[in-house]
C-alpha cells in the first residue's frame, strides 16, 4: 500500500466533509494520495442504517476521489479515549504515513467530535513509540492541523485560510451523496447554505471566492515574506 499525502480523521462518516471536503478535493487535484479516517459508521441516526451509511460514505469518497477510506466500528455517541482506541488509529498512521494529518478542533459541542480531537493527537504520539505490539513500524506524522466544524457556533479560532474557490462545488456535491442525513432529515438540510455562507465570508478575507479555514496547534513557518 502507498504511503498518503493527508488523512482527514472524523468521529462519524460526513465530518471530513463537512470540515475540509474542498480542501480534500483540491488536495487531490494536486496529485496528492489522499484518505479519510472514520472512526464509527455514524449509526444510529434517525433516517440511516449502517448498510446506507457505508454507501453513502463510499459515493461521497467517490466524488472527492479519495484514493481510501477506513471506516473503524468504534461506537458511535459513545466514542471513548481509550489506549486500545489510541492504538487502533495510531496503526493507521503507521501504515500508511500520512505527511498531514487533519481532525476535529478541541472546541465542539459533541462529544465524540472532542474525543477524536483527544484520540487523533494521541495517536499521533502513540504511533512514534518503538518496541510496542503493532505490527507496522514507527511513524511521526510531521503535521496536524485542526478543521472548522459547523457542529460549532461560538467564535472559532482560524489560524489560516486556504482558498477552495475551485473545489467548493465538490464539497458540496460530496456532502448531498449523505441522502439519509441531510436530504431525507429535512431537520439538516440547512447545512448547505450554512456551509456555503462560511466558506464565502471566510473566502472574502482573503479575497477569493470560497476559503475553509484550519487551526495549527504549532508556529507556521514562513520562508518567503513577500509570498504572503
Ligand atoms: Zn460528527
Amino acid at each position: 500500500m502507498d504511503t498518503l499525502d493527508l488523512l482527514v480523521v472524523g468521529a462519524h462518516p460526513d465530518d471530513a466533509e463537512i470540515g475540509c471536503g474542498a480542501t480534500i478535493y483540491r488536495a487531490k487535484s494536486q496529485g496528492k494520495r489522499v484518505g479519510i479516517l472514520d472512526l464509527s459508521n455514524g449509526e444510529p441516526t434517525p433516517y440511516g442504517t449502517p448498510e446506507i451509511r457505508s454507501k453513502e460514505a463510499k459515493n461521497a469518497a467517490n466524488i472527492l476521489k479519495v484514493d481510501l477510506r477506513i471506516t473503524l466500528d468504534m461506537p458511535n455517541r459513545y466514542l471513548r479515549n481509550t489506549i486500545e482506541n489510541r492504538k487502533r488509529i495510531a496503526d493507521v498512521f503507521r501504515q500508511y504515513q500520512p505527511r498531514v494529518i487533519i481532525t476535529h478542533p478541541a472546541q465542539d459541542w459533541h462529544e465524540d467530535h472532542i474525543i477524536c480531537h483527544q484520540l487523533v493527537n494521541a495517536a499521533k504520539f502513540q504511533a512514534k513509540l518503538s518496541n510496542t505490539e503493532s505490527e507496522f513500524p514507527p511513524y511521526y506524522p510531521p503535521r496536524i492541523l485542526y478543521f472548522d466544524h459547523t457542529h460549532m457556533r461560538e467564535q472559532r479560532r482560524i489560524d489560516f485560510l486556504f482558498d477552495v474557490s475551485d473545489s467548493f462545488e465538490k464539497k458540496i456535491e460530496a456532502l448531498r451523496a449523505y441522502e439519509s442525513q441531510f436530504v431525507k432529515n429535512t431537520k439538516n438540510q440547512g447545512i448547505f447554505e450554512i456551509l456555503r455562507s462560511r466558506a464565502r465570508w471566510l473566502g472574502s478575507q482573503i479575497g477569493v471566492q470560497y476559503a475553509e479555514g484550519f487551526q495549527s496547534p504549532e508556529f507556521l513557518q514562513v520562508n518567503d515574506l513577500f509570498s504572503l
